[in-house]
């Protein structure tokens, strides 16, 4: 790989998720432990539409150390369950996208959860901001059922 192409791969510290992680951007969390942050998409494809970071710096997928994707995956896990009581949802899918071709846009490793229902396709991807107070309904509605998994 050229120099110039090895830069332009790099971790970008700056990335909106890195800000949200660091509680420098706003977002509605829903769940957050010493490796992990959960938090809604803020144009989500699906009510529901949940984004799991690793708070350690990685791009993707492919350059994540597979003990963080080992507690990403497993919060993951944790919050596709609630995501799928909280929306009374058929089935849940997870989502992983690694680099620009593969339709990444932002360059910090993440996990989508959607909920599905049979025959009901997503909305378009990163296209439509949902309302704020909207977002803070189904981010409550998800930590109820996280807190419901707990008990
Ligand atoms: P990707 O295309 O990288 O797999 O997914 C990025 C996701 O992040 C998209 O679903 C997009 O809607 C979401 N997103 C982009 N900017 C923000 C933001 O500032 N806050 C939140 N919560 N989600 C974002």
């Amino acid at each position: 790989m050229s120099i110039e192409k090895a830069a332009v791969m790099s971790y970008d510290p700056e990335n909106i998720f890195a800000k949200i992680i660091r509680a420098k951007a706003p977002a509605h969390r829903v769940y957050e432990d010493d490796w992990t942050v959960a938090f809604m998409d803020l144009m989500p494809q699906a009510d529901g539409h949940t984004l799991i970071v690793p708070k350690h710096e990685a791009r993707d997928l492919l350059d994540a150390e597979p003990y963080v994707l080992g507690k990403t995956i497993q919060t993951t896990q944790k919050v596709a369950r609630a995501v799928k009581v909280a929306f009374s949802a058929d089935g849940v899918m997870v989502a992983q996208l690694s680099g620009a071709a593969a339709g990444q846009t932002v360059f910090h490793l993440h996990f989508h959860v959607l909920p599905r229902y049979d025959g009901v396709d997503l909305r378009f991807h990163g296209k439509e901001v949902a309302p704020a107070e909207v977002l803070a309904e189904h981010a409550e509605r998800v930590r109820e059922a996280l807190r419901a998994q707990s008990d």
